[in-house]
């Protein structure tokens, strides 16, 4: 059986004890084994990234733009391959697998831009003789620590953004579909990177306790579920190092009675079923404001998720494929039975779906839930599959209430026709990211991605220039030059004593 090992320079600190399984949730078998590493491993990859980070930073911003450039280069050539790789481990269909990837890139054109970006501030003649100027400056390490939903798209916000700020980085992707990000890693250095600024470690939670402990990583970006996200941003604060961390979703769509139903349910299909459900911004709950417009909207869902087409992940024709793995399959499939034995109205269950010749698959049928109440534990947690829940809201202020009072602020979105209600929304709601007739309102690369409340901890987004800001410390200095002479200006300028 194939083994994905870590992608550090002089290879892994010896053959390694422990390895996880990783998927094909097409045929639920297992595919590969991926190494589980340790602090040895990581001490290599720190020994490495620490050689290799003086020169990289010290190469001037343009050049390591240039790589950026190349790297996007390499990845569109390798699109193919990419994205096979990436349904084969992740399950999702290939047109998304793209989407993943493309996504990714996306950051990396915005690292193309990295020299302009990084211009520092300057005040001349900030007192008599005396000027001021600030300048970006790299961390020195950092590192990402991804989940599996988004193996090539949540990488890329990191790693693009770091190593174009003049970091190295080490990655720590998801153990459940760990091969794409090792081909970037790859990708990078045929585009030019110098050894050692991007690698990557696989591993758990061994590996992950070893990144936060490290005393030389200083930056940490963490992309995941809330319970995790915040044990790293507490300890990772604790070992004194800078820490982002973002964490689960539970996001709503509020319909509005004057909204184009036929075309809410065109986009609900896509945002809550697509990839099965596995996306952070996915809508797993619609909100249909008055009965009249609750009705309609379950009346138009209900032939819409009949004709939604479940199949393997290569199926061109398929609109989303099968979970990542069993152990998540059984969790989703909990979490609809809890909602049955909660109370809500199962419309359509999607439990026990099976796809002929593939009867191992990790595959759930589309799922509706109607008259879902927020005190049931089934509306409060995230279960991240294909699980559309109807929240019956009697009006507009009700609507804003429910997204607002969720544990997750990630994101949101409204469809409605009325400008004044969609504005007033927008402005209100207590929510990271709004979409207005927009589902998954996933802001492009040049903005920042982050959510609010249990859905971040930590106080920079990703990517853009909060990114930037992320991966770069401010350095200020306040110069003069006296000549040695009197008179005005620098020569004059006297710090003033006490007393
Ligand atoms: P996860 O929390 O299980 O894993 C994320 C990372 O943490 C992985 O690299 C994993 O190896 C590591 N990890 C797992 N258990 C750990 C532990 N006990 N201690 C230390 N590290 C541990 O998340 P997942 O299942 O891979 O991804 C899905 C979750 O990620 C969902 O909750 C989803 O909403 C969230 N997500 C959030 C965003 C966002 O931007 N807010 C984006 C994508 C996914």
């Amino acid at each position: 059986m194939r083994t994905i090992d870590h992608h550090i320079v002089g290879g892994a600190a010896g053959a390694a004890a422990r390895t996880g399984e990783v998927f094909d949730p097409n045929s639920g078998q297992v595919q590969a084994r991926v190494a589980l590493g340790t602090t040895a491993d990581l001490d290599r990859a720190v020994a490495a990234a620490q050689a290799a980070q003086p020169a990289w930073a010290a190469t001037n911003p343009q050049r390591r733009a240039r790589v950026m450039f190349r790297f996007k280069e390499l990845v569109e050539a390798n699109m193919e391959e990419l994205a096979r790789t990436l349904s084969s481990e992740h399950g999702k269909v290939i047109a998304d697998a793209k989407g993943d990837i493309q996504r990714g890139l996306e950051v990396i054109e915005f690292a193309c831009g990295i020299p302009h970006v990084l211009k520092g501030e300057y005040t001349h003649g900030a007192g008599p003789g005396i000027d001021v100027y600030s300048m970006r400056t790299p961390i020195g390490i950092g590192a990402g620590i991804t989940p599996f939903n988004f193996p090539a798209m949540i990488p890329m916000w990191m790693f693009g953004v770091a190593i174009a700020c003049g970091n190295a980085f080490i990655l720590k992707p998801s153990e459940r579909d760990p091969s794409v990000p090792v081909r970037l890693a790859e990708l990078m250095r045929e585009a030019g990177l110098p050894e050692g600024v991007l690698q990557v470690v696989h591993g758990d939670k061994e590996m992950v306790d070893a990144i936060l402990d490290h005393p030389a990583i200083g930056a940490i970006s963490f992309v995941g579920s809330s319970d995790i996200a915040h044990y790293v941003y507490r300890r990772g604060v604790d070992a004194g190092k800078r820490v982002q961390a973002m964490g689960g979703a539970k996001n709503h769509g509020i319909v509005m009675p004057d909204a184009d139903l036929d075309q809410v349910v065109a986009d609900l299909s896509g945002a809550a079923f697509g990839s099965a459900g596995e996306r952070c911004m996915a809508l797993p709950v619609v909100v249909p404001v008055g009965e009249k417009t609750a009705d309609a909207l379950r009346e138009k869902l209900i032939p819409a998720i009949a004709a939604l087409r479940v199949g393997v992940s290569t199926d061109a024709e398929a609109h989303y494929g099968p979970v990542v793995n069993a152990a998540h399959k059984q969790r989703v499939e909990s979490w609809i039975q809890t909602g049955v034995d909660e109370g809500a109205e199962l419309v359509v269950d999607g439990r026990g779906f099976t796809l002929q010749g593939h009867e191992q698959g990790f595959f759930i049928g589309p799922t509706l839930f109607d008259r879902v109440t927020t005190d049931m534990s089934a509306y409060r947690e995230e279960i991240f599959g294909p699980v559309l829940q109807i929240v019956r809201a009697p009006d507009f202020e009700t609507a804003v209430r429910l997204p607002s009072e969720h544990q997750y602020g990630n994101g949101v979105a409204i469809f409605t026709r009325n400008g004044h209600a969609a504005r007033e929304f927008a402005a209100r709601v207590n929510v990271g990211m709004v979409g207005i007739n927009v589902p998954i309102p996933v802001p492009v690369a040049y903005h920042t991605f982050g959510g609010w409340k249990r859905s971040a901890f930590g106080d920079t987004n990703q990517h853009g220039m909060e990114g930037v800001k992320f991966w770069t410390r401010v350095k200020t200095v306040t110069q003069r030059w006296p000549d040695g002479g009197t008179g005005e200006g620098a020569n004059a300028f006297v710090i003033p004593t006490m007393g």
